[in-house]
């Protein structure tokens, strides 16, 4: 879905290159790609003009940042503005109170059925992850489409017998909770709704998921008979699922809902077609409600849930990138960092300084979040043993250096045998690692000197 968005975005990066700082000249010729890549995303001109001022007042008004170029920065500040549109990084898993009245509420069309069968499965798989398995009941008002009803009981029918975890358990009742669907007999869908309301109580359900009616259009009569289902029933939960591939019109329809009935989240289906990402971007700008799940097919198991932050990595196509920069430049001290630097780039650098390096890295994060972050790395063949291997080899290595006199760390040539096996004594470690450790010292000289030819590290973030 997001796609689209992603190869206008990247383009706009390059528009700084050779820049060393962001200027009214260079920021304007890259907002307005900005802008047209998110006109053409279907995101409204006013919910555009705020984002345009929003970065173009934070992106001039940066301090110029050694660590990070123009590009950077601004690469920077609109991942941060695009973030905080889409709702902060503040997610906190859905979490339904039990016992509990969902009510699923959406235009015809726009995946409702299917969505309120992706949160039951949601919901038993959840329970059985927690060794607690919960009684759903499925039920829905739907009269002006009697197939959603029909098409909600063979939903139902699959979800009580499916294995929710896998490998895991299958069947119905006991271990497994029950998925149960109740059809109404009233032909009213107040009345109908009151009744299954009933049954949701005296049969002592922990959720009652209520499909209700949708239409093609936003319609007086629907938005009405929601609102008294929803002053019978008060439901605790009431969720709007809107169709990401209709653009804007889904913001024309979560207001009317929203005036009307009110709803504390939406849903957005779809998101697996070429649509593009306007929808998401304006719902939550202009409604400030959370999206809390995203519908990424047609299966009862394609429900993602909705994470902010994840969603303007990828709008913005940099992977994590981001991270990798911000929390380089704030746990890394510039005068450490670049008296490593040098001593590395020039490979003229110590055991003391190949430390500092561990430890840099250990700053960053562990080397599993390393490879991830960087670009072409993630392709990388790197198995969770081999990460976890070489992990458990960095911590031996920084053991074995701080066993070490300062004079051994500058000229390990020095080390003789007994010095060696002491060495491996005191840190915990065996001649065979400290082997490996000087072995590897070794060979990280001849890469800085390669490092060093294709620009050091400014040459890995370009
Ligand atoms: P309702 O009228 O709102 O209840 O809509 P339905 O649940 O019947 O869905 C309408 C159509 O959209 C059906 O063909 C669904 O299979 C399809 N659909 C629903 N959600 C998704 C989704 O997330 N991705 C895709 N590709 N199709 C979906």
């Amino acid at each position: 879905m997001f796609d689209f968005l992603t190869k206008k975005f990247s383009s706009i990066f390059s528009k700084f290159s050779g820049n060393p700082r962001i200027t009214q000249d260079n920021i304007n010729t890259a907002l307005e790609q900005v802008k047209e890549s998110l006109l053409e995303a279907d995101v409204p001109l006013e919910v555009i003009n705020d984002f345009i001022e929003n970065v173009k007042a934070k992106a001039l008004g940066l301090q110029v940042n050694k660590a990070l170029n123009a590009g950077e920065q601004f690469i920077k500040v609109v991942y941060q503005e695009d973030c905080s549109f889409l709702g902060g990084t503040n997610f906190v898993t859905p979490n339904f109170q039990i016992p509990s009245v969902i009510m699923v509420m959406g235009l015809q069309g726009s995946g409702k059925t299917t969505t309120v069968a992706k949160i039951a499965y949601f919901l038993k798989d959840l329970a059985l992850k927690k060794g607690k398995p919960r009684n759903i009941l499925l039920a829905s008002v739907d009269f002006y489409r009697p197939a959603a009803i029909d098409q909600l009981e063979i939903l139902a029918k699959s979800l009580d017998t499916l294995p929710a975890v896998a490998g895991g358990y299958g069947g119905h009742g006991g271990m497994n909770g029950r998925v149960d669907f109740y059809r109404s007999t009233h032909s009213n869908p107040v009345q109908a709704a009151s009744d299954i309301y009933k049954k949701f109580k005296n049969n002592q359900y922990d959720y009652l998921l209520l499909d209700t009616a949708g239409r093609l259009h936003v319609d007086g009569n629907m938005l009405q008979e929601l609102k008294e289902i929803d002053a019978n029933l008060e439901p605790k939960y009431k969720i709007l699922v809107l169709d990401s591939m209709t653009g804007q019109e889904s913001l024309r329809v979560a207001k009317a809902f929203d005036q009307v009935v009110g709803f504390n989240s939406a849903i957005l289906t779809k998101i697996d077609s070429d649509t593009r990402g306007g929808a998401a971007f304006a719902f939550k700008y202009m409604l400030k409600k959370p999206i809390i799940f995203l519908g990424s097919g047609e299966k009862p198991s394609d429900l993602e849930l909705f994470y902010p932050d994840r969603m303007a990595n990828r709008i913005l196509g940099m992977g994590d990138m981001l991270s990798l920069i911000e929390r380089a430049e704030a746990q890394i001290q510039k005068d450490d960092k670049e008296r490593v630097t040098q001593n590395f780039a020039s490979g003229n650098f110590s055991l003391e300084d190949f430390a500092d390096q561990l430890k840099m890295m250990g700053k960053i994060g562990s080397l599993s979040k390393i490879v991830q972050y960087l670009p072409g790395m993630s392709g990388l063949n790197m198995t969770p043993e081999m990460i976890e291997k070489s992990e458990s080899e960095i911590k031996r290595f920084k053991a074995m250096i701080s066993s070490m006199t300062l004079k051994e760390r500058i000229v390990p040539k020095i080390l003789d045998a007994s010095r060696k096996e002491r060495i491996a004594k005191g840190s915990g470690t065996s001649l065979k690692d400290l082997n490996l450790l000087l072995e590897r010292f070794e060979q990280s000289k001849q890469f800085a000197k390669l490092f060093n030819k294709k620009g050091g590290f400014k040459g890995m973030f370009k």
